[in-house]
């Protein structure tokens, strides 16, 4: 069982002229292995601030607060050790590694986190199952990552690395983004199957309610102007497809 713990925390962009500009006001949120938690929010609320921040981008500035994952201080840890340490932030990983075929890349992750190499002979079928669930051609682990890449191979090798990488929390932000019906359905398939072993957290982020017709959170936080302002159960996601955000962001400005 594991405890992400974030408790009051303050960040802000760094501009280019080297002002600081603050995004978010004291974020509290405690995910466990096995729950699954919905962060929803108006475009600029700071929901991808949030993921970045604990995804340690250079571009963010904690100015308070703390993050910890088992108790021990992730805001401490370089990138690579987050990853170590059991965090999936997809977006930690780069646009494109040019010469780096999907599946080398993905070995290459695996042994990083799991601190040995994975088993020649389980790992092969364990790349094989994982692509034929997200319906992918099996051609697409000889090419290199995100080289060209549709916004739904992005998605689907996003999954894949969740899936092979099995990490004790992953934060997923707009990962519904850009999907059509039918690549939201497998997404959201292989998403519910990383849920279903009970041994990942889950953070998902988005602005629309869509994906939460096929993954049903735990628990929904309400994200609005830097900080949680209203927390529930699923009927919250579904208030907000019925409503949106207005009278959050109406109340605050
Ligand atoms: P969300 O993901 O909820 O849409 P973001 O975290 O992307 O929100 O952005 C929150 C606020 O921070 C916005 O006002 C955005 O313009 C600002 N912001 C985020 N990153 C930067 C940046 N690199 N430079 C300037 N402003 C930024
Ligand atoms: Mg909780
Ligand atoms: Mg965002």
């Amino acid at each position: 069982m594991s405890t992400l713990e974030i408790r009051d925390l303050q960040v802000s962009v760094k501009l280019p002229e080297g002002d600081l500009k603050p995004i978010l006001a004291g974020v509290d949120l405690t995910v466990k292995s096995g729950e699954t938690h919905a962060i929803m929010g108006p475009n600029g609320s700071g929901k991808s601030t949030l993921a970045y921040s604990i995804a340690g981008h250079p571009k963010y500035e904690i100015t308070g607060g703390t993050v910890t994952l088992d108790g021990d201080n992730v805001l401490d840890m370089t990138v690579d050790e987050r990853a170590r340490a059991g965090l999936f932030l997809a977006m930690q990983y780069p646009v494109e590694v040019p010469g780096v075929s999907v599946a080398n890349f993905l070995r290459t992750a695996k042994t990083a986190v799991d601190g040995e190499a994975p088993k020649l002979r389980t790992w092969a079928g364990e790349l094989r199952k994982a692509m034929e669930q997200l319906q992918m051609d099996p051609a697409f682990a000889q090419r290199n990552v995100n080289e060209g890449f549709s916004g739904g191979e992005k998605k689907r090798h996003e999954i894949m690395q969740l899936e092979l990488l099995k990490p004790k929390m992953a934060i997923l932000d707009e990962t519904d983004s850009g999907l059509d019906i039918d690549a939201l359905r497998v997404v959201s398939e292989g998403v519910n199957r990383v849920r279903e072993t009970g041994d990942t957290g889950l953070l998902l982020i988005t602005h629309y309610t869509r994906i939460l017709r096929y993954i049903k959170p735990d628990f929904v936080h309400v994200f609005v102007a830097g900080k949680i302002v209203q927390e529930g159960g699923p009927e919250l996601a579904e208030q907000l497809e019925a409503e949106g955000y207005e009278r959050y962001v109406g109340a605050r400005v």
